[in-house]
């Protein structure tokens, strides 16, 4: 494999998919996903981007679209497809028979002719333990477990679809065209579990058919109780034998046969490796087993046998543990456990009432994110994680654009931005960390750092986000790694942003880890700009401050070291009066990591206009009141709204006596908090 090479994963955003694009990653291959998204959501490739920390290609088209494909084809330089794109539930094929067959079969047409256009050679298909049909018909035990030399005869239009698709895979591979195109046919016997993160899983739509996702929903109170469909069969407790295989084992048999075919040179192949467990378990096994993850006896009832069920669909997975060095690993204990902590997590998968996204530029990686609660309103985007509205009703609290590209303007003043990693100035951009001397973006005037340079954590694209809903407010994570000498700053830093988002007010928390070197510099801030007033100018704001202790500074906005008083904490902003001011609120806290702290009360804004109370708090030791005089942008002029950002103090890292508070050791968390609340 080349480093330009890419794997084509069709169906990639579900359930088996979105699993093997992670265990893809792990093993240093580079995916690209296409999916019509007909039965999975973008949240779970943006999950996935947020676990393994990297954005990918991802293209939403359906696999029977040929000049969509081969757009693909033109612009990547693919080496491999592995292709889960398929309709997938038994039952319903049996009503829409016609719909599965041009899905399934029509798609892969399409996908292995724009193949053979661009001479990929290489294709991993996910079939299915359906293929086989009931085994006990030959009348003795001859196939179970199921080799895969056992003939094959579906019993339903699904599982045609696959047979189908081998045979057209066979046949071309038989053909002079396709003499040297290696396939690797893959039957999966029952894949069940999640991803242990609780990230991802199955997105339960409607009602499941299958066992755990029954199982599931039931233990989530959303169903009554388990029907076990008989308990006659001639199994150790009467209830049917099934091989059930942990997602992430499945996943990992999809790089061992990429691998495989990669490692058999230029020779044509077609091969079939089942992907099973080799031991068989019965739904009262399963049954037992989720209830321990669950930790109580779920309700269930002996029903009719379900017509189609058989006894025994056991792997024999032989082939596959020899010839691909794979071999299951877990068992159905630890699948039930991901499962439980995925469906307690997620409980409605993807979908979440009153969260919507959107794309605000031509990046699907620039969302914006919008959480409803009664008429409190937030918007989100993934460019800086920035907050681009908060509304209660009809009026706007923060200055926000409207679209993805003003924010990337020259001239956008850091509206709802986090900074990082480093906020406020830095002296020239210098400083000094164990001996050794650094030198940071001048982006001041050429000579001050200020907020973290050109390329700072407002102008990159965060992952995520990963959206849950609990207890009356969304939980809302983002994650950046800052890359090591970005804008001088040392080593690789990950950072995640937790919002919590309830009715009328917003946290903030910040968590930052150093992935390599001995140590950094961090101190974060969010940069959004008030307006509290109900009109244009943040004039005649009431202000009540919790300190009125400032840092003096020179004329390049530099402290001297000396504290100050402003006079009065309580005043009304008045045109002649302007504030760009580092407050002291805690002299002697020096910790990186300051969220064991009280929040505590920084600024309560008021106006009379609106009647609307602002209530920023936070547990860092400082922060910064600016009243937005610099604000020159498209729709916002000078002071359309104030800041007040907590943080550290100004120009921490070259005072000996304040360094402490920003200076990053390996192993060691930075972390702060803030809230903003509207009463
Ligand atoms: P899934 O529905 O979660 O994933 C399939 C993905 O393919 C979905 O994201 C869907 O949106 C996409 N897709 C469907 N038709 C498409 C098209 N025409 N163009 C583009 N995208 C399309 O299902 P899964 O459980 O992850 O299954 C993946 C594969 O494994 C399927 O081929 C399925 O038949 C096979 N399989 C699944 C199981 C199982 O029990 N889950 C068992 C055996 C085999
Ligand atoms: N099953 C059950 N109740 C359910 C769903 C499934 O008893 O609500 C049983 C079913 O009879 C079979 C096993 O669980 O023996 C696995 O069924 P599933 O539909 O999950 O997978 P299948 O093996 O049919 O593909």
């Amino acid at each position: 494999m080349s480093e330009s090479e890419y794997i084509l994963v069709t169906g990639g955003a579900g359930y088996i998919g979105s699993h093997t694009v992670i265990e893809l990653v792990d093993n240093g291959y580079k995916p690209i996903i296409v999916d019509n998204l007909s039965n999975s959501s973008y949240d779970a490739v943006s999950r996935i981007e947020f676990i393994v920390d990297q954005h990918f290609p991802f293209f939403r088209i359906d696999l029977r679209d040929s000049s969509a494909l081969t757009k693909i084809f033109e612009k990547y330089n693919i080496s491999s497809v592995i292709h889960f794109a398929a309709l997938k539930a038994v039952g319903e094929s049996t009503k829409i028979p016609i719909d599965y067959y041009d899905n399934n079969i029509n798609g892969t047409i399409n996908l292995v002719k724009v193949m053979q256009k661009f001479n990929v050679k290489t294709i991993v298909f996910s079939s299915s333990a359906t293929v086989y049909g009931d085994v006990t018909r030959f009348g003795d035990d001859r196939y179970i477990p199921i080799p895969e030399e056992c003939p094959m005869d579906p019993t339903n239009p699904y599982g045609k679809t696959k047979y189908m698709i081998e045979q057209i895979l066979k046949d071309v591979s038989n053909s002079d065209a396709g003499s040297d195109l290696k396939v690797a046919i893959l039957r999966y016997f029952n894949p069940i579990g999640a991803h242990p993160s609780g990230l991802l899983g199955e997105n339960p739509l409607g009602i499941p058919n299958n066992l755990l996702p029954y199982l599931a929903q039931v233990a989530i109170g959303k169903r009554e109780k388990l029907s076990i469909f008989g308990n006659d069969y001639a199994s150790h407790d009467g209830t049917p034998i099934r091989d059930y295989i942990h997602v992430i084992d499945l996943a990992k048999g999809h790089i061992a046969a990429l691998n495989y075919l990669h490692k058999i040179g230029n020779s044509g192949l077609y091969r079939e490796w089942n992907l099973g467990t080799g031991k068989g378990s019965t739904v009262f096994d399963v049954y037992l087993s989720f209830c321990k993850a669950v930790g109580r006896e779920l309700p269930y009832e002996v029903v009719a046998r379900r017509s189609g069920d058989v006894l025994d669909l056991t792997a024999k997975p032989d082939r596959a543990n020899e010839e691909l060095q794979w071999k299951a690993e877990l068992g159905i204990d630890e699948a039930c456990k991901d499962l439980w902590k995925w469906t307690t997590e997620n409980p409605f998968g993807f979908q979440i009432d009153n969260y919507q996204w959107k794309e605000f530029s031509d990046d699907l990686n620039d969302r914006l994110h919008t959480f409803k609660i009664d008429n409190f309103k937030v918007g989100i985007i993934n460019y800086g994680a920035t907050i681009q509205n908060i509304q209660i009703g009809d009026q706007l609290l923060v200055c926000g654009f409207d679209n993805g590209s003003d924010y990337k303007s020259s001239s956008n003043p850091y509206f709802g931005a986090n900074i990082g990693r480093f906020a406020n100035r830095i002296k020239h951009g210098k400083f000094t960390l164990n001996g050794k001397k650094y030198q940071l973006s001048q982006n001041e005037g050429d000579k001050n750092c200020l907020h973290s340079g050109f390329n700072g954590f407002d102008k990159q694209n965060w992952y995520g986000p990963i959206v849950k809903f609990n207890d009356d407010k969304f939980k809302v994570d983002f994650k950046l790694i800052d890359k090591d000498g970005n804008d001088g700053f040392p080593g690789d830093l990950e950072t995640i942003l937790h919002y919590i988002i309830g009715y009328k007010f917003i946290e903030i928390e910040y968590e930052s880890k150093l992935l390599n070197g001995e140590s950094t510099i961090v101190n974060l801030t969010n940069h959004s700009y008030f307006n509290i007033s109900n009109g244009d100018s943040i004039d005649d704001t009431e202000f009540e401050l919790g300190t009125d202790q400032y840092l003096k500074v020179d004329d390049e906005l530099i402290p001297t070291g000396e504290i100050a008083s402003i006079g009065s904490a309580k005043f009304t902003l008045t045109s002649d009066k302007s504030f760009d001011n580092c407050f002291i609120v805690n002299e002697n806290d020096d910790r990186i990591d300051t969220r064991s702290n009280e929040l505590k009360q920084l600024v309560k804004a008021s106006h009379k206009d609106s009647k609307i109370t602002l209530i920023v708090s936070s547990t860092d030791p400082a922060f910064q009141l600016y009243s937005g005089d610099g604000i020159n942008t498209d729709g916002f002029k000078k002071r359309s709204g104030f800041c007040v950002e907590p943080s550290r103090f100004l120009n921490a890292i070259n005072q000996p006596n304040w360094s402490k508070q920003v200076i990053l050791k390996k192993d060691e968390t930075y972390g702060g908090k803030i809230k903003y609340e509207f009463k």
